[in-house]
């Protein structure tokens, strides 16, 4: 009988703890080469989780770690989980030129396709940082050869969001063609878009609360887009400067992370996003310079948005 895929996706952003936007300054950012790295262990703990429970996920890795530990990208992809982008430099693409954005991701996909010797076909900006300001980005992903973004989170917030922007997994149309979007996850509560989808969210509410809102959007037909980061499993990592509000966002509760994800794969089943979206696999545009490229797209090029819901 063949495998049923779950419809659900659970994807982690893999970065150093002192790599976080919300601790984000020119001085640390020199600097990083010289905190104590957590991220390879913390990652090991989770792929052990996550094997021992038989789940897979996407894995959205900054190239930077990925250049210093080749090896755990091997690992991730040798696990069954799906390695893709989180660009190289953990810049917000706000703080970006066009130029610089491109180079940073045709450099990260360089890197980690080299390590893995297969495409990687996926993106997540540092911090969500595709906004109205930076919709330029989503042409840019395509034309460095990506097939899909998950970075623009329907959600008001004061660094990143786009309120108005589709909240299910749909096409965009670009200059230089389609891009699969798949948003974080929000629900609708009361009238309000409430973001469910994991980071702060996840350690913030009472799990039951959480558990609760997850369901109502499973029962409205949606897949649940997921995102974690390593360092959230690490309660003992090393405690940065910075405002009240960032190390409130980015310290509470890690003691809770682990168990919370060991309940969360219990009470649904996840796969990676290649896996549950297959189409975005067979809309693949080829690529500018990338000898992974899948050629004969077959796609309409002008297409509308296609919501998969
Ligand atoms: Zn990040």
């Amino acid at each position: 009988m063949p495998e049923t895929i779950p419809k659900h996706c659970l994807s982690f952003d893999v970065e150093e703890h002192f790599q976080v936007s919300a601790f984000e300054s020119p001085m640390r950012r020199r600097h990083w080469g010289q905190y104590e790295s957590r991220v390879e262990a913390n990652t090991e703990r989770l792929l052990e989780l996550l094997v021992s429970r038989g789940v897979r996920a996407t894995f959205f890795v900054l190239a930077w770690v990925a250049e210093r530990y080749p090896s755990l990208v091997r690992r991730i992809a040798l696990e069954g989980h799906e390695v893709a982008s989180h660009g190289y430099a953990h810049e917000l693409i706000t703080a970006q030129t066009q130029v610089a954005f491109r180079e940073d991701v045709r450099r990260a996909k360089g890197i980690l396709e080299n390590i893995l010797s297969q495409p990687v076909r996926g993106y997540r900006a540092p911090s969500f940082s595709i906004t109205k300001n930076t919709m330029w980005a989503t042409q840019v992903l395509v034309e460095e050869g990506y097939s899909y973004d998950s970075s623009i989170f329907p959600v008001l917030h004061d660094r990143y969001g786009v309120p108005s922007a589709n909240p299910e997994v749909h096409q965009l149309m670009t200059a230089a063609g389609p891009l699969w979007e798949v948003p974080p996850s929000t629900v609708k509560y009361l009238g309000v878009r409430v973001p469910v989808a994991g980071g702060g969210y996840f350690r913030l509410y009472p799990y039951p609360v959480l558990r609760s809102l997850l369901r109502k959007l499973e029962g409205e037909g949606s897949s649940l887009v997921m995102y974690m980061h390593p360092w959230e499993f690490d309660p003992n990592q090393p405690r940065m400067e910075g405002s009240v509000v960032s190390r409130i966002r980015h310290y509470m509760n890690l003691d809770k992370t682990e168990s919370r994800l060991r309940t969360l794969l219990q009470d649904f089943a996840f796969a990676p996003i290649r896996h549950v979206f297959p189409q975005i696999e067979q809309t693949c545009s080829p690529p500018i310079g990338d000898s992974f490229g899948i050629v004969g797209d077959s796609r309409p090029k002008n297409s509308p948005s296609v919501s998969l819901n």
